[in-house]
């Protein structure tokens, strides 16, 4: 292995695993092949860590697969200018995705050793414009709302209302939303106030625990 070895590991994930499936914003597919996964594995080989499925972070959490990252942030539709509510840091890895693209990245993770781990990647890599914070992400984080962009990347039972409350006018919401076991992945968009919702595709994510949540 030598330093070149992720840069082509990365530029095959993106060639293999997401254009065939239709991931075509530019901006996704750039951010995917610059932000180092590897780094957000906790030890994991290269190959592992650009494979095409989750992997354990710790505390029993995972970092999703690299398409489920990209589709999620391709749903979002950022340009470049917006800020974005992420609920669930878990590894960091997603939050540094969606730091490439937007302006302003927020994110919130229940396990303080997780949200510590994350900041400390993620300043090592030199990400100015992600804010972490430990707490129940259910309740969002209303200091810095509204959000243009918000994203939930544990599955709920139902969407947490303080996350419909803190979206901006034209902002979209992803989250999976169903059973412990098994959710379907929700788009939801604001436009004058008022909300649509498209079923994006079938998922499975660790459980979003908290008040608007699954109860621990
Ligand atoms: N986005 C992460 C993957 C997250 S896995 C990445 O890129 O690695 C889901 C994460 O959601 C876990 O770390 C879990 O601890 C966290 N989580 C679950 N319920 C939460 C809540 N109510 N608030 C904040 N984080 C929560």
């Amino acid at each position: 292995m030598n330093e070149q070895d992720d840069v082509i590991l990365r530029n095959g994930m993106v060639e293999e695993q997401l254009i065939p499936r239709g991931i075509g914003d530019g901006k996704v597919l750039a951010a995917m092949r610059k932000a180092p996964r590897h780094l957000f594995t906790s030890g994991k080989s290269l190959e592992n860590s650009y494979a095409d499925y989750p992997l354990p972070v710790g505390e029993g959490q995972t970092i999703s697969q690299p398409y489920m990252v990209a589709l999620m942030t391709q749903c979002l539709e950022l340009k470049g200018g917006e800020k974005v509510l992420e609920i669930g840091t878990g590894s960091g890895y997603q939050a540094a995705i969606l730091a490439e693209i937007a302006k302003e990245v927020y994110s919130v993770e229940r396990y303080d050793t997780l949200a510590q781990k994350a900041q400390v990647i993620l300043d090592g890599l030199g990400y100015k414009n992600i804010k972490i914070r430990t707490g129940d992400g259910t309740e969002g984080w209303n200091e810095f709302a509204p959000y243009d962009g918000i994203i939930v990347t544990a599955g709920a039972p139902s969407v947490p209302e303080p996350l419909i409350e803190q979206l901006a006018e034209h902002g979209r919401l992803i989250i999976p939303v169903g059973g412990p076991f098994g959710q379907e992945l929700l788009l939801i968009r604001k436009n004058q106030g008022e909300f649509t919702q498209e079923i994006i595709c079938g998922c499975t994510f660790v459980p979003l625990v908290g008040k608007y949540g699954w109860q621990e």
